[in-house]
């Protein structure tokens, strides 16, 4: 069904529970005037039109992409009725919603029993999977991969955690061996291991890692914002075998985040943190003077840091998730085509005369790079940065990329005939993450081979 039809059907279902309710005037002091309404939003939509096209598959660049018609459509029936999360005060019907569609990520993840709750976004799910690891094992510090998201540096400082970068290896993952010499000064008590890195995709080794952790008592947590859907591929040979054996292994860590608003198909405002030991509801115990009241089931307030919280967040989620289940043939079809569509670009970027691929992708994520002559790293990011310049600019048939910023050592351990003449460059990066990325691949390819080519 088309998505003015699902909106339509959410607003007439609100306006007839309305009316279930006794009639009453509506104030004056709320009207808008129509023609100022109508130049208002005209000029809203118009300036709307100043953001990328992220529904198109011309925006081959950041994680991005408008949420499924079914979650709009989910948020918007909810938003009319503008539930809060925070406690079944103010989302009674929204919160057990959310504790459905909760369940469903964590027997995604392999998590059973588990504790959990939607967040705003995957910021906060990891800080508050930190603020239980600091609970948890107080005085000790985190060790977090060198590619590992930015944040969980700034949400340790926040937390006052002390903090271990530990170098990535060659496809950047996890160097579990310098990890283990880490581990073995007896001060780490959480290892951050993230599956699908932001820039890269690369997921680490929590199959082996989980192990080490073991065997020296620290924590595991494992960053999943954007890979966690991955695990609904994770018997599929779309995936290397090691990378599947990672995402399987999440469900034995002590915490997990996903946003479902990075591969789920839901709008901003969702992220989820899991926890392996309900028992660690005891870190957030606290009392509120204004809620809590109407009922003795517990809140979701009552285990999470935020106060105020989307139910309609929940909402769509949970419809999303009822009709694109958490399955290899539901909405792993979805990561699947983004899937097969970066390992065929890989494969044209390979053999192009043009491009030269960066690094395989493990994920959706393609990183690649213009060949320029000498290959000199400060060329290279000069070039690189040049093409999505030049993409977004064009005036018929833009293409939207994005770029990542990588060291000298890490560019060299993959290129070691590149000359080394900066501390470091820019490698072009596209996150295929919309299966129509799939059919559209060729010309994708096609234009970036164009805008690469070096001009006579
Ligand atoms: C996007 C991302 C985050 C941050 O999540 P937000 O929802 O943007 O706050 C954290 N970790 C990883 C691996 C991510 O990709």
């Amino acid at each position: 069904m088309e998505l003015k039809r699902w909106l339509e059907h959410g607003v007439e279902a609100f306006e007839e529970w309305t009316r279930s309710y006794e009639e009453y005037e509506t104030h004056p002091a709320t009207e808008v005037a129509e023609e100022a309404r109508a130049e208002a939003f005209a000029e809203l939509t118009g300036r709307l039109r100043g953001s990328y096209p992220f529904f198109h598959p011309c925006y081959a660049g950041q994680m991005l992409k408008p949420p499924h018609p079914v979650a709009v459509a989910g948020y918007l029936a909810a938003m009319l009725v503008n539930p809060n999360n925070h406690a079944l005060d103010g989302g009674p019907a929204t919160s057990v919603m959310e504790e459905e569609a909760v369940a469903r990520l964590a027997a995604m993840a392999g998590l059973e029993p588990f504790l959990g709750h939607l967040t705003s976004n995957g910021t906060l799910a990891n800080l508050e999977a930190l603020f239980v690891a600091r609970e948890s094992s107080p005085g000790r510090s985190v060790a977090i991969g060198a590619d590992a998201h930015y944040t969980h540096a700034r949400m340790c400082h926040l937390l006052g955690m002390r903090t271990h970068t530990v170098p990535v290896d060659g496809r950047g993952r996890t160097d579990v061996a310098a990890l283990e010499r880490l581990l073995a000064s007896g001060d780490v008590g959480t290892i951050v291991a993230t599956t699908g890195t932001t820039a890269l995709g690369a997921v680490d080794p929590v199959h082996r890692i989980v192990p080490l952790a073991r065997r020296y008592g620290a924590r595991v947590h494992v960053d999943a914002a954007y890979g966690g859907f991955f695990t609904l591929l994770a018997g599929d040979p779309l995936l290397d075998d090691a990378t599947a054996e990672a995402l399987r292994a999440v469900g034995r860590s002590d915490s997990v985040v996903i946003d479902p608003h990075k591969h789920g198909l839901q709008p901003y405002g969702c992220g989820a943190v899991l926890f392996a030991d309900p028992e660690v509801a005891r870190f957030y115990r606290h009392d509120s003077p204004y809620t809590y009241f109407t009922s003795g089931r517990p809140h979701l307030g009552e285990i999470s840091l935020e106060c105020s919280r989307s139910g309609a967040a929940a909402a769509a989620l949970w419809l999303t998730l009822r009709l694109m289940p958490l399955t290899r043939e539901g909405l792993g079809g979805v990561l699947a085509a983004g899937r097969r569509a970066a390992l065929r670009w890989a494969g044209l970027l390979d053999g192009s005369p043009h491009l030269e691929p960066y690094q395989r992708p493990e994920l959706d994520i393609v990183t690649y790079y213009p060949r320029t002559e000498p290959a000199a790293l400060s060329r290279i990011g000069a070039a690189s940065r040049e093409v999505m310049r030049r993409g977004m600019e064009a005036r018929e048939n833009p293409v939207f990329l994005s770029v990542a910023r990588i060291d000298a050592d890490a560019f060299a351990r993959r290129r070691p005939h590149v000359a080394r003449d900066a501390e470091d460059t820019h490698v072009l990066r596209s996150v295929l993450m919309k299966p129509e990325s799939e059919p559209y691949l060729d010309r994708l390819h096609r234009r970036v081979m164009d805008l690469a080519r070096p001009t006579p």
